[in-house]
């Protein structure tokens, strides 16, 4: 507690950080009640699209909380305290069975051979080995192929405890998972860790996307990861295309494929599957449909 009688900034400054304890508190609490039952909990799956033919590759899983009275929270705001408290092993564990299930119901309309579901794995899921026995477990339990399954991690994951984290990779790797490093350019973006990490692909992060209508640097970096890239055998997908321009350069720059509002937002299950069926869903230009989960 500040002081009553102590200076001014001295005392805001610790009512905020005690503010941030006491909400991350409750944070916390309110996500061990949700794991309780996980029914305020959804995935979402966002389209890849190859750039060229613009069919859809695969999907990337997000997850979503609707909290019962403050209703949709962002998962930058609760998975950091979910990773913090240890909460991220059961919520990471429901969300891997949750894939596998949608899989297995999506499968009965013959997905693509190559259609697969990537999942985002924090930092501390890979250490141990109990990701890897939750994947293995759920891939057999819904009788699906390895390969039907991509993980995202970022470089920050891999710099804590790297034989850890190599293990857990390879062993991966080794049943047939796919294993991908998201946000690429804005962690410590070695080319060794591609190499020593056996990386199969990189999203190429948000942030070098945005500005390429305007920014020659990031048009730049961006072509020089692709053939980089290419160069090393690792496949390339860029994270959050939002305008034609962006999605132009990128497919003119050889990137394999693209993610991104403007060709769809994260979507429940059920309305991915009319997509893949290739029913419903004319696609608006800007996905109305979705502006509401965002
Ligand atoms: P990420 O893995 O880099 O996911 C990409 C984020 O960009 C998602 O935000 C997605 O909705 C958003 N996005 C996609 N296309 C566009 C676009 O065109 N424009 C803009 N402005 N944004 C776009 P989201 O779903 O809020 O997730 C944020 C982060 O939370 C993710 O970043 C990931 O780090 C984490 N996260 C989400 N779901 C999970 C999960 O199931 N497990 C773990 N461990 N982390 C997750
Ligand atoms: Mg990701
Ligand atoms: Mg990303
Ligand atoms: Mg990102």
């Amino acid at each position: 507690t500040a002081k009553s009688n102590g200076k001014g900034n001295f005392c805001q400054f610790n009512y905020e950080m005690e503010r941030q304890v006491l909400s991350r508190g409750l944070m916390e609490r309110e996500l061990r009640s949700a794991i309780m039952d996980f029914s305020q909990f959804q995935l979402f799956y966002q389209p890849k699209l190859d750039l060229i033919t613009g069919n859809i590759v695969g999907v990337e899983a997000l997850l979503r909380w609707t909290h019962p009275s403050k209703g949709s929270i962002s998962p930058a705001k609760f998975i950091p305290i979910a990773e913090a408290t240890g909460i991220i092993n059961p919520l990471g564990e429901w969300i891997v069975q949750q894939a596998c299930r949608d899989i297995q119901n999506w499968n009965s309309h013959a997905l693509h051979p190559d259609f697969h579901v990537a999942l985002n794995l924090s930092p501390k899921q890979l250490y141990g080995g109990k990701v890897f026995n939750i994947l293995r477990q759920q891939l057999k339990r819904y009788d699906l192929d390895a390969s039907r399954l991509h993980v995202e991690v970022t470089e920050t994951a891999l710099m804590s405890d790297k034989n850890s984290a190599k293990e857990t990779l390879d062993s991966l790797r080794n049943i047939g998972i796919e294993v991908w490093l998201d946000d690429f350019g804005t962690g410590y973006s070695s080319l060794g860790y591609l190499r020593e990490f056996n990386i199969d692909g990189l999203k190429i992060d948000r942030s070098f996307v945005s500005d390429i209508d305007n920014d020659s640097n990031d048009r730049t970096l961006c072509s020089a990861i692709i053939s980089m890239a290419h160069q090393l055998g690792i496949k390339v997908v860029a994270e959050g295309i939002e305008t034609t321009t962006q999605s132009s350069f990128l497919s003119d720059a050889k990137c394999d494929y693209g993610q991104g509002y403007l060709f769809a937002k994260p979507m429940p299950a059920g309305d991915l599957e009319q997509k893949l069926r290739g029913t419903s869903l004319q696609e608006t230009p800007n996905n109305e449909i979705y502006m509401k989960e965002l």
